[in-house]
C-alpha cells in the first residue's frame, strides 16, 4: 500500500467558480429539499435500511424500463465498481482497460492484483474499438471496462462499437454510463437483452445532480446481479438518499431541463473556447469540456484559482499532457470562466 496514492480532487482556498469535478450546478430546488426534509422527520433513524433499497430499486427499474432483480443499488457507482472487482477477479486476472479513462478503474483494478492490458486510445482521443475487441479476445480478459461517454475526454463509443467489443470478449464487459443523459447516442441498455455478460453502471451524481447524496446503480442479468449481491456490503444506501433519490426520479420535467441547460451551456463552452486563439477542444458528448491552450496545464490551472475558478489539469493522465477539464456551469459561472482565461492568456503576452 505504500507504493500506492489516495485518491484525492485538490480544493484551493479561495473558489467561487467550481468547474472541477463534472459535477451538476444546479442544487435541488428549495421546495424540494423541505419536502425532504419532511419526510426525514417520518424516518426511523435508528432502524437500519433493508440491504437493498427496495422502492428506489422499482422506481430505477420503472425509469430504465427493466426488471428490479437487475438492478443493484450502490453508494456511489465507485462502491459497484469496488464490488464487481473483488467479486470477479482472483489475482493474475486479465482486465482489458483502454485509456485516458476514468483513473478510479485502474486504481481499483490494481489493487485487486488484476493482470491489466491497458489500450491506447486514437489519435482523437477515442477509445479503439478494434484495439479493444482484439486485446479482450486475446487475453480472454475476464473483465473489459469501458466508459461512454468517456471521462476525461468526453467522447462516446457507438453502439456498434460496444457490440463489437461485448461479442468478442469471453468475460464481462462493464459499459459505464456516467454521463448518459447527455449522450446523443442514448444507452447501450438493448445490449443486456441478448448478452447476459453485459454490465450497465450508471450514477445520480451528474445528469440528475444529486453527487452529494452517494447513489449509483448496476443493471445486469438478474443471475449476475444475484452473485454480485454476495460480495458487496449490506446496507450501504442509507434511508435519507433512498428518499432523495425517489423525490428526483418523480421529477423527469426537472431533469430534462437541467440536462438541456448544461448541453446549451456545453455548445456555448465548446464554441467560445474554439474561438480562441492557440486553443484546441476536444468535442464533448458529456457535461465538460476538455481543452488545451498554449500555457502549460499548470500555470493556466494555478491562474485561474487565483481568479477563484477551478478546473481540472489533465497532467495526470500520459495522453492528455497539456488539457484542462471544465465542466458545465451556470450562465454565470460559464461568463466567469471564460473571462478568467482570456485574462489569464493575455498574461502570457
Ligand atoms: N464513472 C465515471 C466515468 C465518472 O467520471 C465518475 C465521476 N467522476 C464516476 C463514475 C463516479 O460516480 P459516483 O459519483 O456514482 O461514484
Amino acid at each position: 500500500m505504500r507504493d500506492r496514492s489516495e485518491y484525492i480532487v485538490d480544493m484551493p482556498e479561495g473558489i467561487d467558480v467550481k468547474l472541477n469535478q463534472n459535477e451538476s450546478p444546479f442544487d435541488l430546488p428549495a421546495g424540494l429539499k423541505q419536502e425532504l426534509l419532511d419526510a426525514h422527520a417520518q424516518v426511523e433513524m435508528n432502524r437500519y435500511p433493508s440491504e437493498q433499497p427496495e422502492a428506489l430499486r422499482h422506481a430505477l427499474a420503472e425509469y430504465d424500463g427493466v426488471d428490479p432483480d437487475q438492478i443493484l443499488v450502490g453508494n456511489g457507482s465507485n462502491e459497484i465498481t469496488y464490488t464487481f472487482g473483488l467479486a470477479f477477479l482472483d489475482p493474475g486476472d486479465p482486465v482489458v482497460l483502454p485509456r485516458p479513462m476514468f483513473s478510479l478503474y485502474e486504481k481499483v483494478m490494481r489493487l485487486q492484483e488484476a493482470d491489466l492490458t491497458i489500450v491506447p486510445p486514437q489519435d482523437d482521443f477515442g477509445f479503439d474499438a478494434d484495439a479493444l475487441a482484439t486485446a479482450a479476445a486475446e487475453t480472454e480478459a475476464v473483465l473489459t471496462i469501458l466508459t461512454t461517454p468517456n471521462n476525461p475526454t468526453g467522447l462516446a463509443m457507438t453502439l456498434d462499437e460496444l457490440e463489437q467489443v461485448v461479442t468478442a470478449s469471453s468475460g464481462f464487459v462493464v459499459i459505464d454510463e456516467a454521463y448518459v443523459e447527455f449522450n446523443p447516442e442514448g444507452t447501450a441498455i438493448d445490449l443486456l437483452e441478448q448478452h447476459p455478460n453485459v454490465l450497465i453502471l450508471r450514477t445520480l451524481s451528474k445528469g440528475f445532480g444529486l453527487a452529494g447524496a452517494r447513489l449509483g446503480y448496476l443493471l445486469a442479468h438478474p443471475a449476475v446481479v444475484t452473485e454480485l449481491m454476495k460480495a458487496r456490503l449490506p446496507f450501504m444506501v442509507d434511508r435519507f438518499a433512498e428518499q432523495t433519490a425517489l423525490a428526483v426520479l418523480r421529477r423527469p420535467d426537472l431533469i430534462e431541463d437541467r440536462v438541456s441547460r448544461i448541453e446549451a451551456s456545453i455548445t456555448t463552452l465548446t464554441e467560445a473556447l474554439q474561438a480562441m486563439e492557440g486553443v484546441e477542444v476536444v468535442p464533448s458528448q458529456a457535461n465538460f469540456v476538455v481543452f488545451t491552450t498554449p500555457l502549460p496545464a499548470d500555470t493556466l490551472q494555478d491562474r485561474l484559482a487565483d481568479r477563484g475558478v477551478l478546473v481540472r489539469n489533465m497532467g495526470g493522465y500520459p495522453e492528455l499532457e497539456g488539457y484542462l477539464r471544465v465542466s458545465a456551469g451556470t450562465e454565470e459561472e460559464n461568463n466567469a470562466f471564460l473571462d478568467a482565461l482570456d485574462v489569464s492568456l493575455e498574461e502570457a503576452g
